[in-house]
């Protein structure tokens, strides 16, 4: 496969903060629709290559190609239109807002939604919005305020939202976090309905987790990859069972 067939294509890439290399030379191929899981140590890096992908960190050296496209240089909202989603831990919805409010709001040109049109805007909209929700085993809870959603009720309304936007790639950090068992296992089978139109990244701890969802696990140590591949293989790398898994 050539470097040009991958939906993401991360070479040399490389951030140094004074001096001290966060992500050091470090090279990651995402394919379509593959759900690529990355695991490490705390203080390995997993948090800034996300930063960096995403356009919250600016990189000191090496390239980012999205579908082709150089985002190295291009601003976090120009990557957003592109297609590149990112969740942080701590949703950020708009709790007393309606789940369909929260959605609605986060379709591209939701915002500004007037005049003559509106109506015929209003439509794809809620359409689009119904096809979210039941994505995300919201359907029933439209009229409910976010706010008195549960925890994973909570982190699955903010995936919506990102899918509002068509993102091609999806990117989360520990995205079961404080989840019930039935919770995980439901955001399992919503990771792996979503990664059938687009790639996923998903930084996690849980490995049982990890063994559930992983096409692919990458192990990062101090700014590079230390081992990647599928979960059993992983798993079983003495450098991986040396500086993450043996502790
Ligand atoms: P992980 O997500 O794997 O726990 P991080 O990406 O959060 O790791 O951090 C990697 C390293 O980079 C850590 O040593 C961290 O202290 C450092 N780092 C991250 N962001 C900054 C920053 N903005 N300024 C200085 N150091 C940073």
């Amino acid at each position: 496969m050539s470097n040009t067939d991958f939906t993401l294509a991360v070479e040399d890439l490389t951030v140094s903060f004074d001096g001290f290399k966060a992500i050091d030379a470090l090279n990651l191929y995402i394919d379509r629709n593959e759900l690529r899981v990355i695991i490490g140590p705390n203080g390995a890096g997993k948090t800034t290559l996300l930063d960096l992908i995403c356009g919250k960190t600016r990189a000191t050296g090496g390239s980012i190609k999205f579908k082709n496209e150089e985002l190295t240089r291009m601003a976090e909202h120009q990557r957003v239109r592109l297609g590149i989603g990112r969740k942080f831990q701590t949703p950020s919805i708009y709790e007393n807002l309606s789940v369909f409010q929260n959605l609605e709001v986060s379709y591209p040109e939701g915002r500004s939604v007037f005049g003559a049109l509106a109506f015929r805007c209003t439509e794809a909209v809620r359409e689009r919005v119904q096809a979210v929700a039941a994505d995300i085993g919201l359907g029933e809870r439209l009229d409910t305020e976010a706010g008195l959603l549960s925890h994973g009720q909570k982190q699955w309304l903010e995936i919506g939202m990102l899918l509002m936007q068509e993102p091609e790639l999806l990117m989360l950090d520990e995205p079961i976090a404080g989840m019930s068992a039935r919770e995980r296992e439901l955001t399992a089978e919503l990771l792996q309905r979503i990664c059938r139109n687009r790639s996923v990244i998903v930084i996690e701890h849980d490995m049982e987790f990890v063994a559930r969802i992983a096409h692919k696990v990458t192990v990062m140590h101090q700014g590079k990859i230390l081992a990647e591949g599928p979960m059993d293989k992983v798993q079983a790398d003495p450098k991986v069972i040396d500086v993450y898994l043996g502790h």
